[in-house]
């Protein structure tokens, strides 16, 4: 079975064919970090915009690289939330009509689950039950994953999400839109015991996350800085690797944690990591380490699956169709 998927949820338009819920036959992603990037954060009339003047294009660059007719494909997928209302009307429009157009079902995906499910695309037979960790640009959420489409809300981010958080201190440091790459990049260099940034837990038995007072921490730490030392300080690459070092360090160890005391609780067999912040070289690392050490397999999409694309979103509703949850022209984008 093809399923031609498509994620226009926030500032990337993606395309993807996928067969059988597994192997990606193409997956076309244009990013637009480039037409944001002067306004340091997502503008979301310039994102609508863009998904809209892209998606024909990109559709059609999509079944091309497939090597595929139109004729060929069996259902279409779509994300109609979370995102950017204007960004997931663009998508759930041209979805729409693609399946009126062909006659073929509309599948409708959440936005989350499809970063969950991002490790579906190339890992067999994930053993569930499993305590899912989405960390993204706009949500830092735990869930319980009964099976790929049965997901639960544990807990989740109560002010910024982890890649804000990243985002917002990059622009701190001075290092452009968005700035998680870059920090990640960094932080390699630098000390990540150099500053004791604060953790911030919420009580013994939480499963949400706060990031905005670490965000703090950081700025606050940058300003004394300034005010202490000569205007050139702050360019000293050794101060800014450090920041990062350490400022990524606090972020992914509550992430950590509160990852495994939820796989404790829920008797979880599995752990499965998705969404931009899950791209992180060191919060794979320490994945990694952590897994070994609580014995327990901790998987993680490849960097290019992490984040936004449509062959999650494809792949995903390969089994929401075999569930029979199909939807019709009445489907609506949802914000939230
Ligand atoms: P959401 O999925 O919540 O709707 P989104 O779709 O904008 O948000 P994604 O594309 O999943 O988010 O992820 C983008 C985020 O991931 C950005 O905040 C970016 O800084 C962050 N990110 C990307 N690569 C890395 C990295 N290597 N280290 C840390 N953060 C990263
Ligand atoms: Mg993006
Ligand atoms: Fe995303």
């Amino acid at each position: 079975m093809l399923i031609l998927g498509i994620e226009t949820s926030c500032d990337e338009t993606s395309v993807a064919i996928v067969r059988n819920g597994r192997e990606i036959v193409s997956n076309v992603i244009f990013s637009q970090d480039k037409l944001h990037r002067p306004f340091g954060g997502v503008v979301p009339e310039i994102a609508c915009r863009a998904h809209l003047e892209s998606i024909i294009g990109i559709i059609h660059c999509a079944i091309t690289e497939a090597e595929v007719k139109c004729t060929d494909i069996d259902a279409i997928a779509v994300v109609n939330s979370p995102g950017l209302i204007g960004s997931l009307l663009i998508g759930v429009t041209a979805a729409k009509t693609l399946s009126m157009a062909f006659n073929i079902p509309l599948i409708a995906v959440h936005h989350l689950h499809a970063h969950i499910y991002a490790n579906n695309l190339e890992h067999d037979a994930i053993p569930y039950p499993a305590v899912s960790l989405v960390v993204s640009g706009g949500h830092t959420t735990l869930f319980l994953s009964e099976r790929e489409t049965q997901h639960v809300v544990l807990g989740e981010t109560i002010d910024d999400a982890a890649g804000e958080a990243f985002d917002k201190v990059a622009k701190i440091l001075g290092l452009g839109y968005p700035g998680g790459s870059v920090i990640d990049q960094l932080a390699k260099q630098g000390n990540r015991k150099a500053i004791p940034f604060p953790r911030a837990y919420l009580g013994k038995d939480s499963l949400d996350f706060s990031f905005s007072g670490l965000k703090t921490a950081v700025l606050y730490h940058v300003k004394g800085q300034d005010q202490n030392r000569s205007q050139t300080s702050l360019k000293n690459t050794m101060d800014i690797a450090d920041i990062s070092a350490s400022f990524q360090e606090a972020v992914i160890d509550v992430l950590v944690h509160k990852t495994v005391a939820a796989s404790k609780i829920h008797h979880a067999r599995s752990i499965l990591i998705g969404g931009g912040v899950a791209a992180n070289s060191r919060l794979r690392e320490k994945f990694q380490e952590i897994s070994r050490e609580i014995r327990l397999p901790v998987y993680c999409p490849s960097r290019e699956l992490c984040t936004d694309n449509a062959a999650m979103v494809a792949g995903l509703a390969y089994w929401k169709y075999s569930e029979g949850n199909i939807s019709d022209l009445r489907m609506e984008a949802n914000p939230s």
